[in-house]
């Protein structure tokens, strides 16, 4: 049974911090297990309330992810580049939406639950590793004081069998390391990763040839890829990876696996869409944002300024966080409760505005405490059947928000006569 509650104004209550980088090896939810000493699991104890273990979060939050490659002064590879004007005024035009640029590692920190993000937000990312990505778009992302993440295939690196005259080099990288700039994985020679795919193999003399892998070979090609990769960025630049951008996005079950084995916590695709609490993190689509086509770059701006989020949606939380009572799913109790939520994350509450519904009753007249933030109200007729639903409304800063959840009622109080037995709820006649 879940307990869901609704809030987008806290937000603003909560910090968020752009520019800390792997947070996310720091596992700081450790689960509350109060656990029951062994034995009797049918009786229920005098339930004090679940721990508080993650901050609130707005799950209706959603956030684009943008990829870039190159920036030049002069178009000619329209797929992979564009001219920094452009892409200055598309930075621009995120600020001007209203959207917030956050950190790839404050993305997955509110899908892990752990922190908030605003309501409508973007992630910046750049592939491949090209200098002008150092030069030119660096400079500009620091002038609106955006946060951003790099992904990099090893080998592309300069002097990497692949890395040219226009590739990155490991000492600037460094030093974006050393500004914050979030530095993640993209395999180590950029191909299609599937089994028995086309690709070309680069032998230490740099002769190249093309052919296609099976079996062992490819398994420790793949390896090399997926896991060599992540290995070699990490002990050059000393940090944790934790996000694989999939080389054009054609993976599948087993190179997911061999990534999630890695310590891959996110994998990223080209197929643009929004990011929402429940997307998959094994599969986070990116708009790869092209010069011929600057209508992706609008459509995704328009994608989540006009979804959800707006004035009037209303936001969903782990209600343990509110400290129910009863709480979610707990098993019987009286037909008489005391029913009770802890209001106080969730922000300022409006006065007035809080409304309790409870199934079987409608709306009740609750009590809402602004000292303490809780709401509550004593059930005066006895409630039906095995279980009961409670609703909890309130506004906060302008905005609706709301919490339900669900616990059992014991049968036998609210039905005099059935004493043992599988409390039936049909009546013998
Ligand atoms: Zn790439």
């Amino acid at each position: 049974m879940m307990i869901r509650f609704a809030i987008i104004p806290l937000l603003l209550a909560l910090n968020f911090s752009m520019c800390k980088r792997h947070e996310s090896a720091a596992n700081s939810s450790q689960p509350a297990t109060s656990s029951p000493a062994a034995g009797s699991p049918a009786v229920a104890p005098a339930a004090s309330p679940p721990k508080i273990t993650k901050a609130v979060v707005d799950q209706t939050a959603q956030t684009i992810i943008f990829c870039y490659h190159r920036l030049v002064d002069k178009v000619r590879y329209p797929g992979t580049e564009i001219t920094p004007a452009d892409f200055e005024a598309q930075m621009k035009l995120l600020k001007d939406s209203g959207i917030t640029v956050i950190s790839m590692q404050d993305l997955l920190a509110w899908k892990r639950g752990e922190k908030n993000i605003p309501p409508r937000c973007a992630v910046i990312s750049f592939d491949d590793g090209w200098k002008s990505q150092y030069e030119v778009a660096w400079p500009i992302m620091k002038k609106f004081g955006y946060p951003f993440t790099m992904f990099i295939y090893t080998e592309g690196v300069r002097g990497g069998s692949l890395g040219g005259g226009e590739a990155i080099t490991w000492e600037q990288l460094a030093d974006m390391r050393d500004n914050g700039v979030d530095i993640e994985a993209h395999s180590a020679t950029h191909q299609d990763l599937r089994e028995g795919h086309n690709i070309m193999l680069a032998a230490p003399g740099g002769k190249k040839t093309r052919t296609k892998l099976n079996g062992p070979e490819y398994q420790k090609w793949v390896q090399n890829e997926v896991v060599g990769s992540k290995e070699l960025l990490e002990q050059r630049l000393g940090i944790k990876a934790n996000c694989f951008a999939v080389p054009f996005g054609n993976y599948n079950e087993h190179v997911k696996e061999l990534a999630r084995n890695a310590g891959f916590e996110a994998m990223f695709t080209v197929y643009g869409q929004p990011i929402t609490y429940t997307s998959p993190l094994d599969s986070l689509g990116r708009y790869a944002i092209e010069a011929n086509k600057p209508k992706v770059f609008v459509d995704a701006v328009k994608m989540i300024s006009t979804s959800s989020g707006g004035a009037s949606a209303v936001a969903e939380v782990g209600a343990a966080n509110l400290s129910t009572q009863p709480a979610d799913g707990e098993p019987g109790r009286t037909a008489l409760p005391l029913i009770k939520a802890n209001l106080s994350r969730v922000g300022a509450i409006e006065p007035g505005s809080v409304q309790m519904r409870v199934s079987g009753l409608g709306v009740v007249p609750v009590s809402y405490d602004p000292k303490t933030g809780t709401a509550s109200y004593q059930v005066t007729q006895k409630l039906r059947g095995t279980s009961s639903t409670v609703i909890l409304s309130a506004k906060s800063e302008g905005k609706k928000v709301e919490a339900h959840w669900t616990f059992g009622i014991d049968v036998g109080a609210a039905a005099p006569a059935s004493a043992a037995a599988k409390a039936t709820t049909t009546p013998k006649k």
